[in-house]
């Protein structure tokens, strides 16, 4: 498997470019209108042609590239089929693979952050989108979200896979990069260490989060596979700038 983690900086998130070595085509996971250009720059340098698209969620912090790269150079956008965007191309549903030259990329249904939360298992490793992150877990307080949910979508699903299993999140704000299922299970303050279903909710209640300040324009506009909205205030411009430079995270 050819792979990349690639960082967005404005809203510390992962995008993850997998690739055929065989057939040379390629799929970026969560990819993010500000980093476009960095990521086609990357899929050239590796002369990779990219075939999908592929949304955990529909995003809340960032404006996906899914619908711009659909039109730069042809790619299919793939994203959770329970969520009826029209915009879709590919739906996603629980056990049906999607395959990628020689690899296969297994949608697991994992609600809770959001109600149509898809986490994608490939070879060694899962994304876990915002289900489950290094140390942490996406909040549940909007987008349907609920904690119950969440518990069961992660120890459940999550933590039933093998323990070396790789965990590759959407985010992490402390510039890691990478865990694994048994890290998880063992050192997790939320989800892990055997916490509860009544202590998980209770640790989601109390977090007293501020409301998500990108919410209201990346909802809309990742239902529309990724447009930026013509109203945006100057004081979010930066979530819909071009990054200037190419850092590969
Ligand atoms: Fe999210």
């Amino acid at each position: 498997m050819i792979f990349r983690q690639l960082e967005e900086p404005v809203s510390n998130t992962y995008t993850y470019l997998l690739g055929c070595p065989d057939t040379g085509e390629a799929l970026l996971i969560d990819p993010v209108i500000n980093s476009i250009d960095r990521d086609l720059q990357v899929l050239q340098s590796l002369g990779l042609k990219l075939v999908y698209t592929l949304d955990t969620h529909i995003h809340a912090d960032h404006i996906t590239s899914a619908k711009e790269l659909k039109q730069r150079v042809g790619s299919k956008i793939a994203a959770p089929a329970i969520d009826r965007l029209p915009c879709v191309d590919v739906g996603i549903v629980e056990a049906t693979p999607l395959q990628l030259g020689g690899l296969k990329i297994d949608p697991l249904h994992t609600p809770g952050h959001t109600d149509g939360h898809f986490a994608y298992r490939c070879a060694d490793r899962v994304f876990t989108g915002d289900a489950l992150l290094i140390d942490g877990c996406g909040r549940t307080d909007f987008q349907n979200g609920d904690a119950a949910t969440l518990y069961r979508s992660v120890v459940d699903k999550l933590f039933s896979m093998p323990d070396e299993t790789l965990v590759f999140p959407a985010h992490d704000y402390q510039n890691r990069r990478v865990s694994t299922i048994a890290q998880e299970k063992l050192r997790n303050p939320r989800l892990g260490k055997g916490r509860t279903l009544e202590e998980f909710q209770a640790i989601m209640a109390g977090l007293d989060l501020p409301y998500p300040k990108f919410i209201d324009y990346a909802v809309p506009g990742n239902r529309a596979c990724g447009v930026c909205p013509d109203d945006l205030p100057d004081a979010l411009r930066e979530y819909c700038e071009r990054m200037s430079d190419s850092p590969q995270g």
